[in-house]
């Protein structure tokens, strides 16, 4: 039988509301803190493959994702500066067919709309804000997180889901070194109206450049486009979602790229610009009742379109480990570890490797662009590169260390 813990999760991003919702449904009391005075996310758009969706179905979101969703029809890969396309995969029904479970592109804002009410709704006052956690103390048989407004609120287990700067991290471990990619990313969201018929085609697209690219997806039904633009610059370091920029600033960075991208810029309605970061993976994420989940433990780079997926995997596997191991919450938390690191590592690599792919000097020209694109995204590289991620089921995985070791890595 289930033992019912006491949880308290520091953090209520996408992991922690996803960690909250399922370990609320499994029967555990669980407090969120939120450092933030007010619940909301700023407006983007995030891409929810096969691994992700398939998580919030069975979390029993199906009907409330689907009125925010857009479903693609094709994710297709096009040159910076002629346009040349090749698709890159189908999505849609195939995704459905092929992985059990659909392609999502949604609002963040959505998302985390959907997911906070779920939370609620089980539990109405299960998320507390302006909760700045400071620390914790662990002893032994209960944890103590602690608030910066001096209170302590006593637990079972503490999940540190408070994103790449986490505290808790801080104080179970060394944090990762951050190394600044030298890439700065560009974000806006576009109303489809403002652009030309072909731009307002129901499909997700990669262009890459020699020294930059651009991912664009539909949102809200196809009534926005997703416009994030990745390029070169040795200075921009600052780390942060709200800052904003100019269309002129975000021009200059694509010079010389196909009139589609210019029309896109021109028409974002406000841009913001972001410093990305990478970090080697985190050994261990877990002591004693305490573990990470989410960025806190593996931030990566966006270029496999799977930081938010993983935190919704870390969070399903961790819920049913802990429904498993319930009397043994250290042990719990160690299997959710072991499941979960090398699948975490692997994407973090893979998303940096994904870098040099999609921006690659050999670009620059625009009969060796083309010879690439057909090179690099063959059918069979393409299968292996994203396959493995897709078919991963975080919802059945093999928790019992003794039937066997179906981790999920599918490929070498
Ligand atoms: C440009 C870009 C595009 C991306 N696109 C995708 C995509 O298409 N698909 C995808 O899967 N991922 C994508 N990602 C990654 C994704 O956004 C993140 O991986 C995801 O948001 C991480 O969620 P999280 O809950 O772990 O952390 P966060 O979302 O960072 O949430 C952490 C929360 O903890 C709170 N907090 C922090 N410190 C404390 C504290 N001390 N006490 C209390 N609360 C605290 C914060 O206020 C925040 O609410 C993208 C990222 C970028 C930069």
């Amino acid at each position: 039988m289930t033992v019912a813990s006491r949880i308290v999760i520091a953090g209520a991003g996408i992991g922690g509301l996803t960690a909250a919702l399922a370990l609320l449904r499994r029967g555990h009391d669980v407090t969120v803190l939120e450092q933030a005075s007010e619940l909301g996310e700023l407006g983007a758009g995030l891409q929810f493959a096969a691994d992700g969706s398939r998580i919030l179905l069975a979390l029993g979101l199906g009907a409330e994702m689907e009125k925010i969703v857009c479903e693609a029809e094709w994710k297709e890969v096009r040159v910076w500066s002629t346009g040349i396309t090749r698709k890159l995969f189908d999505l849609g029904a195939d995704s459905r067919e092929r992985f059990g479970a659909p392609y999502w592109f949604v609002h963040r804002g959505d998302l985390y709309r959907v997911l906070r009410e779920a939370v609620t709704a089980l539990k109405s006052d299960a998320i507390r804000t302006g909760a700045r956690v400071t620390g914790y103390r662990d002893q032994g048989d209960r944890v103590s997180a602690q608030l910066a407004s001096g209170t302590t609120i006593a637990c079972d287990i503490l999940i540190g889901a408070d994103g790449v700067h986490s505290t808790i991290r801080s104080q179970l471990f060394e944090s990762p070194q951050a190394n600044f990619s030298g890439l700065i990313a560009w974000r806006g969201l576009i109303d489809m109206d403002r652009l030309s018929a072909d731009l307002r085609r129901p499909v997700g697209a990669n262009w890459v450049g020699p020294h930059g690219h651009v991912v664009t997806y539909p949102l809200r039904s196809g009534k926005i486009l997703n416009f994030v633009g990745i390029a070169e610059d040795a200075t921009w370091r600052t780390e942060s979602w709200s800052t904003t920029g100019t269309q002129e600033e975000c021009a200059a960075y694509f010079p010389g790229w196909h009139a589609s991208i210019q029309a896109m810029i021109w028409a974002i309605d406000q841009p913001y610009k972001w410093a990305l970061v990478g970090r080697e993976p985190l050994a261990r994420w877990s002591k004693g009742r305490v573990t990470l989940l989410g960025d806190a433990c593996h931030p990566t780079l966006p270029f496999l379109a799977h930081g938010a997926i993983m935190a919704l995997e870390d969070a399903m596997v961790l819920a049913r480990c802990l429904d498993h191991f319930s009397a043994e919450p250290a042990r719990a938390l160690k299997r959710y570890e072991d499941l979960r690191i090398e699948r975490t590592t692997r994407i973090v690599h893979g998303s940096a490797a994904n870098a040099t792919r999609f921006q690659n000097p050999v670009l620059a020209d625009a009969q060796a662009a083309e010879d690439y694109l057909d090179c690099e995204w063959a059918p069979e590289k393409v299968k292996m590169r994203y396959d493995w991620l897709f078919e991963y089921d975080a919802t059945t995985v093999q928790i019992d260390p003794t039937c066997g070791s179906k981790i999920g890595v599918l490929t070498p």
